[in-house]
Parts: C-alpha cells; sequence; structure tokens
C-alpha cells in the first residue's frame, strides 16, 4: 500500500505567462512578490517567464491570486 501523502503545486503554463503583459514597464512577475515563501523565481531575468521550485511549494496558491494572467494552476499528484 502506497502510503506517500499527496503533494500539490503550483504550475505554470508557459503559452499563456507573459511577465511583459502583466508589468509592462518593469518586466517583474508579480506571482513572484506574491510568493511569500520564494519559490517563484524569474531566474532568466526581468521580462522572463519565472520558474516554480515545485519540490519547495507550500500548496498556498497566493501566486494564483496575484498572478493577471490566470497563467497559474493546481496540480494534485498523488
Ligand atoms: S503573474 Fe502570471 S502570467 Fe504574469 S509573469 Fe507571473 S506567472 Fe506569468
Ligand atoms: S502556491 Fe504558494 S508556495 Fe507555491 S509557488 Fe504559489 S505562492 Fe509560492
Amino acid at each position: 500500500m502506497n502510503m506517500q501523502p499527496k503533494k500539490v503545486f503550483a504550475l505554470i503554463d508557459y503559452k499563456i505567462c507573459n511577465p511583459g503583459e502583466c508589468d509592462p514597464e518593469n518586466g517583474i512577475c508579480p506571482a513572484v512578490a506574491a510568493c511569500t515563501h520564494k519559490v517563484i523565481k524569474q531566474i532568466d531575468g526581468l521580462f522572463e517567464a519565472p520558474m516554480i521550485f515545485q519540490d519547495m511549494c507550500m500548496g498556498c496558491w497566493d501566486c494564483i491570486e496575484d498572478c493577471p494572467l490566470d497563467a497559474i494552476s493546481q496540480k494534485h499528484i498523488t
């Protein structure tokens, strides 16, 4: 019997994500600032899509609330 806990994390749809649309002036992803756990980062720089360190994602969904393009969704794996 598999006793692994259910894991949830945030997932970015890179077909939708566009930092230049969310913040035309600075290219900063609003979801990065929303994540108090600091697990979303624009590692490739401003105006580049962020990535989520899913292993450390707490599943709080603050990023989803602050993503104006609805590019982030909840991913559940069992
Ligand atoms: S807020 Fe959403 S759509 Fe905008 S850059 Fe961040 S993840 Fe992408
Ligand atoms: S769900 Fe919470 S912890 Fe995970 S990336 Fe979004 S804001 Fe950060």
